[in-house]
């Protein structure tokens, strides 16, 4: 006669599923449902499984630089827990504004009269129109009433902003007269204009768009959604001439310097910053909408803003090309990328007997990504592996998120820390099954 195993008691199972790093409650949970699943065994697994579920450090490999599944720019950022000056003014002992601080730098940087700080590009565009527009009319070309990744979506944002779009121009062509017979037009009741970037899209052909120094000739003010958040076309950051991918990318500084009164971009983009909306423009306007009620709802907390503050000093000080990570990999050169892709290859041949016959370094387009025009890409170098292994490298330990094409496995180094190559081989050895 064979004793039944009893199954174990769930403080026991739960117990031996400590070493997953998740706190008790949550192991006792896993043991509870693995215990009614008659998944004993599986108890580990489902524990590590449930760990992945929490936000989690990866390698990005996808040569998508600005990759909006993976946080868009990557940023380091330390901070005590000490009180900070959020809404204190030190020199008078009184309360502040928390729009101070990073206001001003963003003001410099930008050459506008004042900034202030939400928490995305989106909130920016809906206060700015809540603030200046609610009830009233705002022309927008028919070419820029857009979607950009994330349902948002112009015609939507408006209104739910309160404010009333007119569509002018065409899908090809809107001319300053368009905009000018929109509020001339008996009835209306024109706020300011708006023009939006569309980032993720591109019409060729007989086109024409109005330019922001054409629009700032009208009698009403003109905003700017530029959203990549590039702050000068100079690049002034990096040595040498801007690189060519960035023609075309509107940037802050020069929508202020062609007359823009508003100009509204994303801190996480281009600018390489924490997730932030960024609105800059003449101090009249951003004091309006610092006093309108959806600025409070809006509003960044301490960390946001202290991080954003690092980043503008970053940018004053001219350490951005070393200093902000997403500048760091645009200024790799392709020689340094070739350079880590062949290592990384190296190793698996020489260490891990992987045969070269499966393995090669091939050019590839990296992209800036977060929401950058199709066709728009940068020189770069990947490491090609025979076969699909992306389920296996998303199980490395750290992570590593890679593209597949034609059933060959890509991973871009232009994405990549070169401290992470080590990380690469042994998650490639692992998925190779070379070990
Ligand atoms: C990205 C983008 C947005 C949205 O910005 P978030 O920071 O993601 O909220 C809005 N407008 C334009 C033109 C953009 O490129």
């Amino acid at each position: 006669m064979t004793v039944p195993n009893r199954p174990p008691s769930v403080d026991t199972l739960a117990r031996s599923l400590s070493r997953s790093g998740l706190p008790h409650p949550l192991c006792v949970e896993i043991a509870r449902e693995a215990i009614a699943a008659d998944d004993v065994d599986g108890a580990p697994r489902r524990a590590e499984e449930y760990r992945r579920t929490l936000l989690t450090d990866v390698i990005n490999a996808t040569g998508v630089l600005l990759h909006t599944n993976l946080g868009r720019a990557p940023l380091a950022h330390h901070q005590t827990a000490s009180a900070q000056t959020v809404e204190f003014d030190l020199a008078t002992g009184e309360r502040g504004s928390r729009q101070t601080a990073v206001g001003q730098l963003f003001a410099r940087l930008t050459g506008a009269d004042d900034a202030m700080v939400v928490n995305n590009n989106a909130a920016a565009v809906l206060l700015v129109l809540a603030a200046l527009a609610e009830g009233r009319d705002v022309p927008v070309s028919r070419g820029e009433s857009v979607e950009i990744g994330g349902s948002f979506r112009v015609p939507e944002v408006m209104e739910q902003s309160g404010c009333r779009l007119i569509d002018v121009g065409t899908t090809n062509r809107t001319r300053l007269s368009d905009y000018e017979r929109a509020i001339a037009r008996p009835g209306t009741d024109v706020a300011m204009v708006m023009k939006v970037h569309p980032s993720n899209y591109r019409v060729e052909g007989f086109i024409e768009d109005t330019s922001i120094g054409d629009l700032a000739s009208l009698d009403v003010p003109v905003m700017a959604d530029i959203g990549s958040g590039l702050l000068d076309a100079n690049v002034p950051w990096l040595s040498g001439a801007p690189p060519a991918w960035l023609a075309g990318e509107p940037a802050a500084v020069q929508a202020v310097a062609d007359g823009a009164d508003i100009v509204t971009f994303s801190g996480d983009k281009l600018l390489g910053g924490p997730q932030a909306g960024i609105i800059v423009g003449r101090a009249d306007l951003i004091a309006q909408c610092k006093q309108h009620p959806l600025a409070r709802a809006l509003r960044p907390g301490g960390l946001v803003l202290r991080a954003l503050q690092d980043t503008a000093l970053t940018y004053l000080d001219k350490r951005a090309a070393t200093d902000i990570a997403f500048w760091r990999m645009v200024d790799r050169p392709v020689r340094e990328l070739q350079e880590s892709a062949q290592r990384i290859l190296d190793q698996l041949v020489n260490e891990f007997g992987v045969d070269p016959a499966t393995v090669a370094v091939e050019s590839t387009a990296a992209l800036p990504g977060a929401g950058s025009a199709p066709g728009v890409t940068m020189p770069s170098r990947a490491l090609v592996v025979e076969g699909d292994h992306l389920v296996s490298l998303r199980g490395a330990p750290t992570p590593v998120i890679a593209r597949t094409r034609d059933a060959r496995t890509f991973l871009d180094m232009r994405s990549v820390d070169p401290q992470h190559e080590a990380a690469i081989v042994s998650a490639l050895a692992a998925a190779l099954d070379n070990r």
